[in-house]
């Protein structure tokens, strides 16, 4: 739905944001602000088990223009959604599915889903409104450049955006973890996602040249240094275009399979399973084969973060590929969320020099993290590309993730 080559500048891409809302309102906006995509290095499906996650800012953003109004009315138009402007009375605002029918409607009646797009945006001005924040009307247009639906949480983007936009325009004086907060309550109780933290941090918390480590019981945050460009290293990111479907049933089956794990183990989430006590954590569990699974998931999976940390930290960078690659076969094998075109991303760029590669996000489509040497990266690209034609699949889409901005204000 938007055009996805590699990032422009900020600011000129924030003065066409601008000119864009110019022309939908008939008037400049105040400002302008940014909200990156992310991928997530390690530490998946961690998020809602108290676990670790390590998430990087993407290039890719998503750009508001926005102004206060002083009638109540938020009104949302994306250059990306088709339909026109959304217009919503503030004190109307009431969680999808409620929503779903009445008035979150585009103004030409054509929401792609129950509630539309709007309903992300819209839901964080339920959310800030929820937590008692005096935030009011406003106009926001906008632009983005990060794939939608490929696993690269574009939602968190609009997310944040909207959440930053809004904490400047009415001064709220919110810091960014809290924005992140207020998104993914946006996301879970309005929009009707069970999302975790990490994508909503990662758009509001991420900085240039680094990993953002997040323990997920806490939010206690650190940034890692990560300059593969420095060390002669790319990650490349292999969107598959298979489209995920994370508010389906198979993640809430995955939710509910961890909880009756902690449950059973006695504990108050799985980060709470030592992964020196695996063995006999997963002997406990014998007699239900698919929980053991997902426990032994989450547990070296939180152990493969701190690995990563620690490998970070003594600038072995290399020696991170084995892991993400150990990443994925849990992924594949236990938690059961990959699919044919992530394992043959994986494989196919294994095969052909990568030094790890895992699928990322929620998994059962979107997009696969490739490590590699920076001389190998045309080669692995292609043979990536071949290995999809001669399966059958649509061509991937490959690009650079190179850690960049959190969100922040363009213009
Ligand atoms: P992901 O977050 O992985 O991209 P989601 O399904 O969680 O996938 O979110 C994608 C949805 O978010 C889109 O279908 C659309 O409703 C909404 N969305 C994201 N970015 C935009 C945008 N720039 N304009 C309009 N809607 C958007
Ligand atoms: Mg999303």
């Amino acid at each position: 739905m938007t055009a996805h080559g590699t990032a422009a500048p900020a600011t000129g891409r924030g003065r066409h944001t601008a000119g864009q809302f110019a022309a939908v309102y008939g008037a400049a906006p105040t400002g302008t602000w940014a909200a990156p995509g992310r991928v997530n290095l390690i530490g998946e499906h961690t998020d809602y088990n108290d676990g670790f996650v390590m998430p990087l800012a993407l290039p890719h953003t998503t750009l508001a223009a926005a102004s206060a109004r002083t009638d109540g009315v938020l009104r949302l138009h994306s250059g990306g959604a088709d339909g026109g402007i959304v217009a919503l009375r503030l004190d109307e605002l009431r969680p999808w599915p409620e929503t779903a029918s009445g008035a979150l409607e585009t103004s030409r009646g054509g929401a792609q889903r129950s509630g539309g797009w709007a309903a992300y945006p819209a839901g964080v001005v339920w959310a800030m409104r929820e937590a008692g924040l005096p935030v009011g009307g406003a106009d926001l247009h906008f632009e983005s450049t990060v794939p939608t639906g490929a696993g690269l949480s574009s939602s968190a983007a609009l997310e944040v955006v909207t959440a930053l936009a809004l904490n400047d325009l009415y001064a709220l004086g919110q810091e960014p973890q809290r924005l992140a907060q207020l998104a993914q309550r946006a996301e879970n109780a309005f929009v009707g996602v069970p999302c975790g933290i990490m994508d909503q941090t990662a758009a509001a918390c991420c900085t240039e040249g680094h990993a953002l480590f997040l323990d997920t019981r806490d939010l206690t945050r650190r940034q890692v240094p990560f300059d593969l460009a420095g060390e002669g290293l790319r990650l490349l990111v292999v969107d598959t275009r298979v489209k995920h479907e994370l508010g389906d049933g198979a993640y809430a089956e995955r939710r509910a399979g961890c909880e009756r794990g902690a449950r059973a183990l006695g504990v108050p989430a799985l980060r709470d399973v030592p992964y020196a006590q695996l063995p006999e954590a997963l002997s406990g569990l014998a007699g239900d084969p698919v929980v053991q699974a997902l426990v032994r998931h989450i547990v070296t999976e939180n152990h493969r973060v701190e690995e990563v940390i620690t490998h970070l930290d003594a600038g072995r960078t290399r020696a991170i590929g084995p892991l993400l690659t150990a990443g994925h076969a849990s992924l594949r094998d236990d938690f059961k969320i990959s699919c044919p075109e992530l394992d043959l991303a994986v494989d196919s760029a294994l095969a052909a020099g990568a030094l790890g590669a895992r699928m990322t996000g929620g998994g059962f489509g979107g997009s696969a993290i490739v490590l590699v040497e920076e001389a190998d990266a045309t080669a692995v690209s292609a043979a990536v590309t071949e290995a999809f034609a001669a399966a059958g699949h649509a061509a991937p889409r490959i690009f650079e993730a190179v850690a960049s901005a959190g969100a922040h204000r363009v213009e």
